[in-house]
């Protein structure tokens, strides 16, 4: 995860150290060097320069006295300027005040959402919610029973329509709006603590894709709505990020897939182009791979 990123940085911080003094010219270069590698790293060309231009004023703004020498100086810089743009704080799940906390997942096919929503569902099982999972991904014919495998695993209960047959003969799932609202009835009934609802994606951004979303959001009334984002997806990010945003107007991030050799472009740009929190970060294909995101120990990931 971030191995190229982080080499990168760390051999650029290496020409730093037993500088007694750092010129504007050695800012610059190291400015430079950083951020190359950013968009090496497919880091989005906007958050690079607001990323490069706080680091530039603030080194050469530094305090030279101090414990730190100049070259570490600039690491605590960029340490910093890092755990900003990943969100400073860690933002936790919001919680419904009565009745079951509702949590809707967006993105496009292939991101991750239904193995998301196992893990989420066994993490917040963890903490003693009651979850039910949600098949509102009528798209692909297999999503179903994928989720249901899913659900099995974590222990959880997966409500999804019954097929049913058309005129033509050919099996059906019926409407995910439909769908969505029947879960949440049951829920209610059943008194879960926790809604998850999977949704549909697409390869790429459509906007029947996009409507299904907003239909299906404005039916279940989310506490949150989470777009799962694979953070192998490289600059297409921004494009795809804003375009959910628009499209459903997601209330959190979640990144799947860091446990791959991400470049680390789709972790550093979403947050700072949407302003919205990650709050996940999902890390192999096991329920366990999981982790709440912090900002902190993501940016001493990126700088170990
Ligand atoms: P969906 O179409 O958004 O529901 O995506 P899926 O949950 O079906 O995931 C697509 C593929 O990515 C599957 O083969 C998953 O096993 C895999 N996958 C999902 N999350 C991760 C992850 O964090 N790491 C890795 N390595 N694979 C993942």
């Amino acid at each position: 995860m971030f191995a190229n990123l982080s080499d990168r940085l760390t051999s650029t911080f290496k020409g730093l150290r037993g500088k007694g003094r750092l010129t504007e010219a050695d800012i610059d270069g190291t400015i430079r060097e950083i951020r190359r590698a950013l968009l090496d790293a497919d880091v989005a060309v906007p958050v690079v320069r607001t990323f490069t231009g706080n680091i530039r004023e603030r080194a050469l703004g530094a305090e030279v006295s101090g414990a730190l020498n100049p070259g570490e100086q600039v690491v605590k810089i960029v340490n910093e300027e890092l755990i900003s743009i990943l969100g400073g704080e860690s933002r936790p799940l919001r919680h419904a005040k009565t009745g079951p906390t509702v949590i809707m997942l967006a993105g496009l096919q292939g991101a991750g959402k239904t193995t998301l929503a196992g893990k989420l569902a066994h993490h917040l099982k963890g903490q003693g919610q009651t979850p039910l999972l949600v098949a509102a991904d009528l798209q692909r014919p297999n999503a179903v029973n994928q989720l249901q495998v899913v659900g099995e695993r974590a222990g959880v209960p997966v409500f999804a329509p019954e097929p049913g047959v058309t005129r033509e003969g050919e099996r059906q799932r019926g409407n995910p709006v439909k769908v969505a609202k029947k879960a949440m009835k049951e829920a209610e009934q059943r008194q879960h603590s926790v809604v998850i609802v999977d949704t549909a994606g697409r390869l790429g951004v459509d906007a029947e894709l996009m409507k299904q979303a907003a239909d299906i959001r404005k039916a279940v009334e989310p506490d949150e709505v989470l777009f799962v984002i694979d953070s192998m997806i490289g600059q297409d990010a921004v494009a795809t990020a804003t375009a959910f945003q628009e499209g459903v107007d997601f209330t959190g991030v979640v990144l799947t897939k860091l446990d791959g050799d991400t470049r680390g472009g789709a972790a550093l740009s979403v947050r700072e182009v949407t302003g919205r929190p990650i709050l996940f970060a999902s890390t192999g294909e096991k329920l366990d791979d999981f982790e709440v995101f912090h900002p902190d120990r993501m940016a001493g990931r990126i700088l170990d």
